[in-house]
C-alpha cells in the first residue's frame, strides 16, 4: 500500500510506530524531524496516491480541535472536528481533499493524548450542554483504524464524558477494531451511502454498499449506535428509483428505528475543489449537471433544484420509516 514510511522522531518510540512498521516490513523507513519537512513542500499531483502512496507518522502541532462549519451537525448543539490524520486512501471523484493540500500521501497524527486534552477543555467550556467531535474531517474516520489503533483510547476518553458524542464518520466496512470495543451510546459510526451504482461510478476503491450494509448491521446487532448519511447526493437519470432501492436495502440489513440520525445533502465543492475535480476526472458523470456558485461561494445545483432533491430523498426516507426527527439536511 505504502512506497515509503517516513517516522517524526517525536514518535519514533510510540507503540503505534512499530506495530506499523512491523505490518510494512518490507517499506523502507525513513526518520524526520517534522512532517511538515516534507509533507507537501514539493506540490504532488493528486492522482499520484493511483501508483505511489507515501505514509508519514507523527504529532500534530498547532491547533486540534476546530469548531465546526455551521449546520455540520444536529443543530442547536456545538460541533467540533478534531484532526488525527490528513488525507484518504479512496478515491472519490468529489472529494475535497484534492484541493486541500499540496499532496494526496497519508498523515496519521499519534499524539492522541494532546488532542484528548483539547476535547476535555473544549467539554469543559460548555458546561452542561452536549458538546460533538467529529473525528477525521481530512480523512476517513475508520479505513485505517487498524494500523493507526486509536479506537480504545477515545472510548475511554468519551466513556469519562458520556454527556459529549464522538461521530465516526466513514465510507469504509472496516469495523475489525470497532467490534473489539464495549459499544457506548455516546460514541456513533456513521456511514455515507449512496446508491451502489453511483458507489461504483464515482466512489472509487471504496467498499461496496452490500459490504458498508453488512457492517452496519454487525454494528447495530452488537449495540453500537450508526447513523446515515446520504451524502453527497448526486443527480442523473432514475434518482427517485435508485434511491427508492437504496431505502429498500437499508431496511432490509437495517432497523430504521433504531439509526440516531440520517443527514442528506447534496454534491458542493469549493471553487478550488470544483476546479480539480474539472482537472482530475474531465469525463466524470459529476460534471454533466448545471453548477452555480453559491451563497456561500460554494458551487452546487441551482438552490431550486436541490431543494427539490432533498424534498424528494427526504419523502422516500419517511416512506422506508424513518422519522422526521431523525433526518436532517447538511449545508443547507
Ligand atoms: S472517503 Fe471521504 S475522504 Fe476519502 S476520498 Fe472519499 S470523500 Fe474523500
Amino acid at each position: 500500500m505504502f512506497s515509503r514510511i517516513f517516522v517524526e522522531k517525536s514518535v519514533a518510540n510510540f507503540p503505534q510506530v512499530a506495530v506499523i512498521k512491523e505490518r510494512f516490513s518490507k517499506v523502507p523507513v525513513t526518520e524526520i524531524d517534522a512532517i511538515e519537512d516534507i509533507f507537501g513542500r514539493v506540490k504532488k499531483p493528486y492522482l499520484q496516491k493511483r501508483e505511489n502512496l507515501q505514509l508519514f507518522l507523527g504529532k500534530k502541532k498547532g491547533t486540534l480541535v476546530k469548531e465546526a462549519p455551521e449546520a455540520y451537525g444536529l443543530a442547536g448543539e456545538p460541533h467540533y472536528y478534531f484532526i488525527h490524520a490528513y488525507n484518504c486512501i479512496y478515491e472519490c471523484e468529489y472529494c475535497y481533499l484534492q484541493g486541500y493540500f499540496q499532496s494526496p500521501d497519508i498523515v496519521l497524527f499519534l499524539n492522541h493524548d494532546d488532542i484528548a486534552k483539547e476535547i476535555e477543555t473544549t467539554i469543559a467550556r460548555h458546561e452542561n450542554k452536549t458538546v460533538w467531535f467529529h473525528a477525521g474531517e481530512f480523512s476517513d474516520s475508520l479505513a485505517l483504524t487498524h494500523l493507526s489503533g486509536e479506537l480504545p483510547f477515545y472510548f475511554d476518553l468519551f466513556k469519562r464524558y458520556p454527556k459529549a458524542k464522538l461521530e465516526l464518520r466513514t465510507k469504509s466496512a472496516n469495523i475489525k477494531d470497532l467490534i473489539k470495543m464495549d459499544p457506548l451510546k455516546n460514541i456513533i459510526t456513521s456511514f455515507s451511502l449512496s446508491p451502489e451504482k453511483r458507489i461504483k461510478a464515482t466512489d472509487l476503491k471504496t467498499p461496496s454498499l452490500k459490504h458498508r450494509l453488512i457492517a452496519m448491521k454487525k454494528l447495530q446487532e452488537l449495540g453500537h449506535p450508526i447513523a446515515i448519511h446520504l451524502d453527497p447526493i448526486i443527480h442523473e437519470d432514475q434518482f427517485l428509483e435508485t434511491y427508492e432501492e437504496l431505502f429498500s436495502e437499508l431496511k432490509t440489513y437495517l432497523d430504521l428505528n433504531q439509526i440516531a440520525y440520517v443527514s442528506m445533502g447534496v454534491v458542493r465543492f469549493t471553487s478550488k475543489v470544483f476546479h480539480q475535480v474539472k482537472k482530475n476526472y474531465p469525463k466524470s458523470e459529476l460534471l454533466a449537471a448545471e453548477f452555480h456558485s453559491s451563497f456561500d461561494g460554494k458551487v452546487r445545483y441551482p438552490r431550486p433544484f436541490r431543494l427539490w432533491l432533498l424534498g424528494k430523498i427526504k419523502d422516500l426516507g419517511l416512506k422506508a420509516g424513518l422519522r422526521d426527527e431523525q433526518i436532517y439536511l447538511c449545508m443547507e
